[in-house]
């Protein structure tokens, strides 16, 4: 009942002529077997739009403002997005997290952020491999859930999308195990559980880390995968469609 979304999450990473040639062969390869999105840099995003037109390719960005206007040099407000049709925002991303100074607290308040303006937030969560070999990887995923299962309501759950990238495995080369994940995703799911039955049933619960063509199958059988959300191997249009039929 819950649908595969695969995510590529383009990072600092794109030119014009890179972006017309991916998001052209997404675009002609007729994606069915998942729901697809993309999430190239800020300036590319009204080139993605008119590039997708209107193939069922949901747009993404990459982080927001926690402000909607104002004197706020460098940062990008939510209402803008939604006027090139951005439908899904990353908030909480282990490089924001650890490079930007992304807290918990602020990864609430973007993606309240988010579901104002009728978005849908992707929110990543996941350990370091400290914290996975002091044994502390559930723990930590469950400080970084807490204010949100606690803040936000039902039915703003319902336009929540989990994502669990262990940071270990973050472009690393090195994915957790499909029994390493699903183990996680299964624990995320019983702290969904803890709120309601019906969040725990239809929050799509993303894996990221190291994701691509050669290990998905493995990843999206596992029961509470519910796709991916990719960085490296979205570049590469080959590899990004192998991911998307791997299902
Ligand atoms: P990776 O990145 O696929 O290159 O490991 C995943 C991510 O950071 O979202």
């Amino acid at each position: 009942m819950r649908r595969l979304l695969v995510a590529g999450n383009w990072k600092m990473n794109a030119s014009v002529a890179m972006t017309e040639h991916l998001l052209s062969a997404i675009r002609d390869a007729e994606i069915d077997t998942c729901d697809v999105a993309v999430f190239p840099p800020f300036p590319y995003l009204a080139l993605a739009h008119s590039t997708i037109a209107d193939a069922p390719i949901r747009l993404g960005a990459q982080t927001c403002s926690l402000e909607q206007s104002g004197a706020f040099t460098g940062e990008v407000a939510v209402s803008m997005l939604s006027e090139f049709q951005v439908a899904l925002v990353l908030v909480g991303h282990s490089e924001r997290r650890s490079l930007y100074g992304e807290t918990d607290k602020i990864v609430l308040l973007k993606t309240l952020r988010v579901l104002e303006q009728g978005m849908t937030a992707v929110v990543c969560i996941g350990e370091t491999l400290e914290e996975r070999q002091a044994g502390n990887e559930r723990e930590v995923v469950e400080t970084q859930l807490r204010l949100l299962l606690d803040e936000l309501s039902d039915q703003q759950w319902q336009s929540v999308v989990l994502a669990y990238e262990p940071v270990w495995a973050i472009g690393t080369g090195e994915t957790a195990t499909p029994e390493q994940a699903q183990a996680m995703h299964r624990y995320i799911r019983s702290l969904l559980q803890q709120r309601s039955a019906d969040i725990a049933n239809t929050t799509q619960i993303l894996y990221g880390g190291s994701v691509k063509a050669a290990n998905a199958a493995e990843l999206f059988s596992q029961p509470d995968i519910d796709g991916g959300l990719v960085g490296g191997a979205s570049l590469d249009a080959n590899e990004f469609l192998g991911i998307c039929r791997a299902k």
